[in-house]
């Protein structure tokens, strides 16, 4: 049966009690056992990102005439995020709503600029590796554009392949920095080369990894280049809901130049309402995503991001030795904040479901069947127990095999 909406209102505080036990089913994210969908950076910066948030929530960041004050927040946070990717003079961007727009906005700016200035006709294509996040098939579907993955290499986009799947068609290739499901930095200067050569819109994804890679550098880890640095880099997404530790709700979306970027803006006049200029997939812009965004990034600076990054790292490294004397083998060689391993001996997915046993809530891959971890700072305080756990969990796994198991579907 539906649930009629209640003919009379209640108390907000009966109200909020009734919220409250909704929430008793949900993972208790904040005790550090969820490892997928959240970043937990602290009650610190919990409470800088509600309060930022409800300042401006029921401002619209669609009408930045009305608004300078959300336009100007915006203008400061795309401006930190282009200089942390080392964006050229005259490189402009976007605050979206998170990183599936980011990404569709990208490949729209992309098509319309093949469209337009290319002048390719007919049917469309992108060529991104096997890793790469299904927000472009996501979009593709949208634009109808034909999606081409290529093989990895040692879990790493193979800019060969790639090279050997584009055409005159090919809109856009995409590398990640980091993928999801292994963490890794795909080659993106081979890519870059690869895209000046043929003259291809390379977009890097790093909606996962845009705010913690510069300061992992900064922190004195040796990554590989992987943003506008590279010549061939004409977009990048990066989102500030993940490890820019911001509420929900928000991601940037950059362009090596404000012509580029001119290909993603949808400016409508026909029609009797006036005329509507819109950046991104939405119209309407919640103010407190913004707000949020800019005084979270304030509130924490170069300092406090590299001190949460730091943490981060550091708990990977932990991690990565601890599961590794259990027997598993960390997958590629992560540098940021993802971690995927697999045990060769046990079935993987029953060690995911015995942990979660134990009130872990954390992810897996499945190429090789293995599990994934995206850390938060606040992990520090429990990968010890992370690790006790999952050494009962390989215990209980292989006593349920009765001996090797094979990898099964998990539930
Ligand atoms: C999270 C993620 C996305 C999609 O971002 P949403 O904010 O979930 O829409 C895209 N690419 C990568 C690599 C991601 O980790």
């Amino acid at each position: 049966m539906r649930h009629p909406l209640p003919e009379t209102g209640a108390d907000w505080s009966d109200i909020k009690a009734r919220m409250l036990d909704y929430a008793g089913g949900d993972v208790r994210w904040r005790d550090g056992k969820t490892a997928v969908y959240v970043f937990n950076a602290g009650p610190e910066v919990e409470r800088v990102q509600k309060e930022a948030y409800a300042l401006f929530m029921s401002e619209n960041g669609l009408g930045p005439m009305a608004f300078p004050s959300l336009k100007r927040m915006e203008a400061e946070v795309v401006d930190f995020g282009l200089a942390l990717l080392h964006a050229p003079d005259g490189a402009s961007g976007v605050i979206t709503s998170g990183g599936t727009d980011s990404i569709t906005m990208a490949m729209k700016a992309a098509r319309d600029y093949a469209r337009k200035e290319k002048h390719v006709a007919g049917p469309l294509n992108i060529v991104l590796p096997r890793s790469a996040h299904p927000a472009f098939d996501k979009a593709a579907a949208v634009m109808e554009i034909e999606v081409r993955r290529t093989p990895l290499i040692d879990y790493l986009a193979d800019p060969t392949a790639m090279g050997a799947a584009a055409d005159a068609s090919t809109i856009m290739i995409v590398g990640s920095a980091p993928c999801f499901p292994y963490g890794l930095i795909d080659p993106i200067g081979a890519l870059s080369d690869l895209a000046v050569a043929w003259d291809l819109w390379l977009h890097v994804d790093a909606c996962v990894g845009g705010y913690i890679a510069p300061f992992v550098r900064m922190n004195g880890a040796d990554l590989p280049p992987f943003d506008f640095g590279l010549p061939g880099v004409r977009s990048m997404s990066a989102d500030l809901h993940k490890y820019g530790y911001c509420a929900k709700g928000a991601s940037t979306v950059f362009f090596r130049s404000a012509h580029l970027q001119s290909f993603m803006i949808f400016d409508m006049n026909d029609w009797p309402g006036g005329r509507m200029v819109t950046p991104t997939l939405a119209g309407t812009r919640p103010g407190g995503a913004i707000s949020a965004a800019w005084a979270v990034m304030n509130f924490l600076g170069v300092t406090g991001y590299r001190a949460k990054q730091g943490l981060v790292t550091d708990t990977r490294r932990r991690i990565e030795a601890g599961v590794r004397a259990q027997g598993f083998t960390v997958l590629g060689e992560p540098q940021l904040g993802i971690v995927a391993f697999s045990h060769p001996e046990v079935n993987n997915f029953a060690v995911w479901g015995k942990l979660h046993e134990r009130g872990w809530f954390t992810s897996v891959t499945t190429e090789p069947a293995g599990l994934h971890l995206m850390l938060s700072p606040f992990h520090a305080e429990v990968a010890d127990t992370y690790l006790a756990d999952l050494a009962w969990a390989v215990v209980e796994a292989r006593a349920s095999a009765g001996s090797a198991g094979t990898d099964a579907r998990y539930a």
